[in-house]
């Protein structure tokens, strides 16, 4: 009798989400996501199955049509979501891939309701933020309950903003209507140094936490952010003053790099606190070794590799985000320290490339739109091309590669992108349809500019032999794409007799995806987003290949031994 009456206990408890709301306060880039993802991957580690979700108040329906200067990288899912781009953390951080369910705004809540209204589905009633912004919010965080152990969502904004009450009114409900011990509140705040009183200060928190209660919600782990050490007087004070208990406010001191900080968070009792809070108290120890490995790869290194860096968003690196992770996961799998240096395009438009490229290993040109800076990108392809400097161009980088071989290999002046206008020789053009999973999609020339690319994972076949087949270690590739605009296949058979291969294709044959220089080292071109699949347990093959050419280069340079 017991067993089986013990087995039904288990799959119950299996079938069990448990929810943790992570919020923030005090001030915004406290690193909330990072946070998140750190505790999503020890838990993970602990042998427990999480999943990780994103709320933001923004009015944006997805961040695909925000600036990437201001808003950081859109992160794209599998299935075609481009996301904010914590999503990106979560999964270098946990090695789940996230998908279109795993983000929200409030744009796309207002969407959902207002053509559900327009329908006629709320059958009369007056649409209202309590209960039905609040319910749509609630419908999102449950989706998939019961598929993991643990799901974890971040509200973004900070407490006290405008956009974000409806997001913490609805998670608030939530803490009734789960089961009880079903969901745990973090609050991320900050203590700051006050340097004439010499003392970290704690009112901040403690308003900011008094913020959170008059909405009904009560921190059960506070985990505060400080650039030194928390003194234990003051560790008491957050506890009694915030009501939290005091093992459960974790310090969170700054760190040299973001990978340290499952491991921190960790030795500061942060999943421990969380699993407490849900009453778990006898939980199976996390197994970190494998991260532990990957952090001491980052800074056990045989020497240092320079990649340029040719794009436009160059003052805003989390324009890059999942682009300088990849390249750092290269890195690491070859030993080598990478060294990324900036280059503005429009920089070597005015200069040349001498000044801007000398002291690069490798060339790299990131995604990218619009014709600004487009002409100083080509420039530094031609010299990558010439000079035998490795080079690996993605997507936008792709489609100025071929424009320059088109250009100065086979001799067509007038090539260029009908991104730019109109031009004798369209290598790169519109797509206005291509096929998904058999099924063809199809765009108007005057789309709305949202979520109107080809999107999300498709795959593609390698030409045997290639380099990027020999890179790949396979033929047949899966990759992420957001892009509008297509290499225009007529232009293959010349570009192919002057020198560059089309080495992957769409499995149907007709949309070019990788693009390469037999006769260079390391020439490679790719019309999708490697950089958001590689993780730091999975490097991806094309940055670890792409580093591997850089370091040998670097060995032939001499510029250090
Ligand atoms: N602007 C180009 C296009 O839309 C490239 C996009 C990108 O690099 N992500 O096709």
């Amino acid at each position: 009798g017991w067993i089986i009456e013990d087995m039904h206990s288990m799959s119950r408890e299996r079938s069990m989400t448990r929810y943790v709301f992570i919020t923030g306060g005090v001030v915004s880039s406290l690193g909330k996501g990072i946070a998140a993802a750190a505790l999503g991957n020890l838990l993970q580690a602990r042998g427990y199955t999480v999943r990780l979700k994103k709320l933001d108040p923004y009015l944006n329906v997805d961040p695909g049509t925000m600036n990437p200067t201001q808003h950081g990288e859109v992160f794209v899912t599998e299935d075609g979501a481009e996301t904010d781009l914590d999503l990106g953390h979560y999964e270098r951080f946990t090695g789940r891939s996230a998908s279109r369910a795993d983000n929200i705004t409030t744009g796309r809540i207002y969407r959902n309701i207002i053509e559900k209204e327009r329908r006629g589905d709320f059958l009369g009633a007056t649409v209202q933020v309590i209960p039905h912004v609040t319910n749509e919010i609630k419908e999102f965080v449950l989706e998939g309950d019961g598929e993991t152990d643990f799901t974890l969502c971040e509200i973004g904004g900070t407490v006290g903003d405008i956009e974000a009450m409806p997001f913490l009114e609805a998670i608030r409900q939530l803490k009734n209507e789960l089961p009880r011990h079903g969901c745990v509140f973090v609050h991320l705040t900050l203590m700051p140094w006050i340097a004439a009183a010499g003392e970290l200060k704690t009112k901040p928190t403690q308003h900011s936490v008094r913020d959170l209660q008059s909405l009904g919600i009560h921190p059960d782990v506070l985990l505060v952010r400080s650039d030194r050490e928390i003194p234990e007087a003051e560790r008491r004070k957050l506890s009694q003053f915030c009501n939290v208990r005091s093992s459960a406010v974790i310090q969170a001191l700054d760190v040299a790099d973001i990978h340290e900080v499952p491991l921190a968070y960790h030795a500061e009792g942060l999943d421990t606190e969380v699993l407490a809070a849900f009453g778990i108290d006898f939980a199976p120890q996390p197994v970190l070794g494998r991260w532990t490995d990957f952090v001491g790869k980052l800074t056990a290194t045989r020497g240092d590799v320079t990649i340029a860096i040719v794009g436009k968003y160059t003052s805003s690196k989390d324009a890059y985000k999942s682009l300088t992770e990849a390249l750092r996961h290269g890195g690491a799998a070859n030993g080598v320290g990478v060294i990324l240096k900036w280059v503005d395009a429009e920089d070597i438009e005015r200069d040349g490339c001498s000044t801007h490229l000398a002291a690069a290993d490798a060339v790299l040109v990131p995604g990218g739109f619009g014709k600004r800076g487009s002409e100083g990108k080509i420039l530094a392809i031609s010299h990558a091309r010439r000079t035998g400097i490795p080079f690996l161009g993605i997507c936008f980088g792709m489609q100025m590669a071929v424009v320059e071989a088109a250009r100065n290999l086979v001799g067509l002046d007038g090539a260029s992108s009908t991104e730019f206008g109109e031009c004798s020789d369209p290598i790169v053009g519109l797509i206005t349809e291509w096929t998904r999973d058999g099924e063809t999609e199809r765009r108007g020339q005057d789309a709305d500019l949202g979520g109107t690319m080809r999107l999300g994972s498709y795959p593609a076949v390698l030409a045997e032999g290639s380099l990027a087949a020999r890179t790949y270690g396979t033929r047949t590739i899966s990759e992420r794409h957001r892009h509008r605009y297509e290499v225009n296949m007529r232009y293959r058979d010349s570009l192919s007799a002057s020198g560059m291969e089309f080495s992957g294709m769409s499995p149907d044959g007709r949309l070019p995806e990788v693009v390469e220089i037999p006769d260079h080292p390391w020439f490679l071109a790719v019309q999708f987003h490697p950089e958001l699949k590689s993780r730091p347990l999975e490097p991806h093959p094309l940055f670890a290949g792409f580093i591997k050419a850089a370091a040998d280069r670097h060995a032939i340079n001499g510029i250090e031994s």
